[in-house]
């Protein structure tokens, strides 16, 4: 990366690596803006950005997947508006940090990442908190300060209304374990995955025009379901506040969309919860159950799946030492995340690769999901350590 560096920008003194992982949601999908809970784990796959400070009056920035080099004046970056680019991910946290009061200075920043971009296992969030890392170049920062702020990125310059999931797991991530996070305390616990277990990510390689737009109806449908509620239950400010229980008398009272909007987000809740209890016990078919109702709730209610997930998963069904399956990420289009026997993986790669080519004519990417440590500097290449 560093000889990459030196062609791309000339030279390559005192340039520093940094790391930040993408992840994989195992369970608690559209939770996370609803204050409620996730379980992901950070992946092996991770964006990493070279950097070091420039002479001149600028930030130049090139991404190995864009193949494109974009250059900013220092003095003018608090200013700049969102351009609808690539770039926007990186510039708006330059600009939070700015905010937060880190002085930034000319410097040169080099991607390379080897998390699918649009996959649904976060390269957006790998690229904010990498960048952040980069800009910081080596000055501390509170991990969690740094999660918010890339969050902060995502949503006011680029415009993504997203919760804390993505920022949160890249930081925080940890390896054999994946992380349930309460999205409204921002505390976290280390959830071991029982050892026959394994994780595999089935990429549908289609990513359909929906998403963006579909989103943001999604945060406001779960938004109006609050209003509502809230007269029923005082003291409901979100979905989270809302057990299933107290949801189900309730919901003849919302439009027929925003119930089905909000039963997904309130039994998807109370799932996350039921599954970290079944992985503590090791009940493998119990956390493969729960992630398959998980599925059908995106699928039926949330309305977030299409027909290549759907057809991921139910293939998956079938096959040999499989427990359970759902759509990963925000849904229309990206990965599937299948729990599967450890013995079994060989054999599942195979039978889905076959599977979906047949369907789709389409060859989807695997990915076996190792938890990883979370973002940090990349002091030499064995030994990656952690933030937390
Ligand atoms: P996801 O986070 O699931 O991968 P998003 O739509 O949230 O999907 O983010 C993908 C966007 O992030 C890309 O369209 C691109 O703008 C940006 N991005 C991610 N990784 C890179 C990279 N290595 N180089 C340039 N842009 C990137
Ligand atoms: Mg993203």
């Amino acid at each position: 990366m560093i000889e990459r560096f030196r062609q791309i920008f000339g030279q390559a003194e005192g340039v520093r690596v940094f790391r930040a992982p993408g992840r994989v949601n195992i369970i608690g999908e559209h939770t996370d803006y609803n204050l409620g809970f996730v379980l992901p784990m950070a992946l092996d796959l991770a964006t990493y950005v070279a950097a070091a400070p420039s002479g001149g009056r600028n930030v130049r920035i090139y991404s190995e997947h864009r193949n494109e080099m974009r250059e900013f004046e220092v003095d003018g970056l608090a200013e700049r508006k969102p351009e609808q680019h690539w770039t926007d991910y990186p510039i708006g946290v330059a600009q939070e940090l700015i905010r937060a009061g880190h002085a930034l200075g000319p410097a040169d920043l080099l991607i390379r990442s080897t998390v699918p971009e649009g996959s649904g296992l976060s390269s957006s969030a790998a690229l904010e908190v990498s960048s952040a890392l980069a800009f910081l170049n080596g000055r501390a920062m509170d991990p969690l300060e740094l999660a918010l702020l890339c969050q902060r990125a995502e949503r006011n310059f680029v415009g993504m209304p997203c919760g804390i999931m993505d920022q949160y797991i890249s930081v925080f991530g940890r390896e054999h374990a994946a992380v349930e996070i309460d999205c409204r305390s921002l505390g976290r616990r280390y959830v071991p995955l029982p050892h026959s277990a394994a994780f595999v990510a089935v990429n549908t390689m289609v990513k359909h025009e929906l998403s963006g737009s579909a989103y943001r109806d999604r945060v406001r449908e779960c938004a109006a379901a609050v209003e509502i509620l809230k007269q029923q239950y005082p003291g409901v400010e979100s979905l989270r506040d809302v057990s299933p229980e107290q949801f189900e008398p309730a919901a003849r009272l919302l439009p027929p969309v925003v119930a089905r909007r909000a039963r997904h987000v309130v039994t998807e809740d109370a799932r996350v919860n039921r599954f970290v209890e079944a992985g503590e016990a090791g009940e493998l078919a119990r956390m493969g159950k729960l992630m398959l109702e998980s599925h059908r709730s995106l699928q039926h209610d949330y309305e977030v799946s299409c027909e290549e997930l759907d057809f991921l998963v139910d293939a998956a069904l079938g096959m040999e030492g499989v427990f359970g399956a759902r759509m990963t990420g925000g849904g229309f289009g990206g990965c599937t995340v299948t729990l599967l026997r450890r013995a079994a993986v060989a054999g599942f790669i195979e039978g889905i690769t076959r599977a979906y080519e047949a369907k789709f004519h389409l060859t989807p990417r695997t990915y076996e999901c190792r938890p990883s440590a979370g973002a940090g500097e990349c002091k030499n290449f064995e030994k990656i350590p952690a933030l937390s």
